[in-house]
């Protein structure tokens, strides 16, 4: 699964699971564009640790000029663009009869109208290379009943018919559209404003509803954006490759 002389774009890169998409994509061979917003820092240690063919580039995903800009600046940086990779994403979790507006349209602006932007803005490039686009869903997308996630998986359902709708969409050009839905996993965005205690807690809650008895750690899920990613792949299109170890509370969930 070389992904040599491919160039790819990563939202959210700077940390967790979009990290790990970085490293795994680079490890194959493309050279890679590390999106960040706020983590600089992790961004440009990252870009240390991947070395020459990879570079960082600054946008919020939720800002479409930022995106132009990024974009234009990822082309010229690497001559083109093959793979993006649509990771950025934040859970801002309430339950249903608290909802807050600011929270939930600042989730929505990012989860939904962020990979909307960044594949508006990369199509011109993506149409000359015939590329591929890969969406981070969530099995939140397809119905779990974790609390207070429901505002989170609407957002995760609109990714996931948006990647049913780009797959014929795009498929004129020759674009692959397929998304990866992740289960839980120890991330900033699962560990965010809890103890220790209760990261465990939810952690063994998980691993007692999957089949294979434990959790997903990122490069899992970067792994599967790789094959996506790969002419090994060439035809798959429109689809949803769910990473969850089986959850056994949900069978029906696969797609
Ligand atoms: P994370 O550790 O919190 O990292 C989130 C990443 O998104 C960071 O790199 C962050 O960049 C970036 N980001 C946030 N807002 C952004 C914005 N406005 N513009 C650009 N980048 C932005 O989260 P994660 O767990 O790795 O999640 C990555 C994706 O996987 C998300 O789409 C999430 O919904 C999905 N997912 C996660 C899980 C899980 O259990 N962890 C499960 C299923 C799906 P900065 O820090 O630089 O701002």
């Amino acid at each position: 699964m070389s992904l040599s002389g491919k160039v790819a774009l990563v939202t959210g890169a700077s940390r967790g699971i979009g990290a790990a998409i970085a490293r795994e994509l680079r490890s194959r061979g493309a050279r890679v564009a590390i999106n960040y917003n706020s983590s600089r820092e992790a961004a440009e240690a990252l870009r240390r640790e991947l070395g020459e063919g990879a570079e960082i580039f600054k946008a919020d995903v939720s800002k479409r000029q930022e995106i132009k800009k990024m974009v234009e600046d990822v082309v010229r940086t690497f001559g083109g663009l093959d793979i993006v990779v649509n990771n950025a994403g934040v859970m801002e979790l309430m339950p249903f009869e608290q909802l807050d507006e600011e929270r939930f349209d600042k989730m929505w602006y990012i989860n939904v109208k962020g990979p909307i932007y960044v594949t508006l803005e990369a199509l011109p490039y993506l149409k000359r290379s015939r590329g591929v686009v890969i969406n981070i869903a969530s099995i939140a997308g397809l119905g779990t009943a974790l609390t207070n996630t429901t505002y989170y998986a609407v957002t995760k359902a609109a990714v996931i018919m948006l990647t049913r709708r780009l797959a014929f969409d795009l498929a004129p050009y020759g674009i692959r559209v397929n998304a990866v839905a992740p289960s839980w996993i120890e991330t900033d965005l699962t560990t965010r404003g809890r103890t220790r205690e209760e990261v465990e807690r939810a952690k063994s809650d998980i691993v007692n509803r999957t089949a294979l008895r434990s959790v997903a750690i990122p490069s899992d899920i970067a792994k599967a954006v790789a094959f996506l990613a790969s002419d090994e792949a060439r035809f798959i299109t429109g689809q949803v490759l769910v990473v969850d170890g089986g959850r056994i509370d949900y069978l029906t969930h696969s797609v």
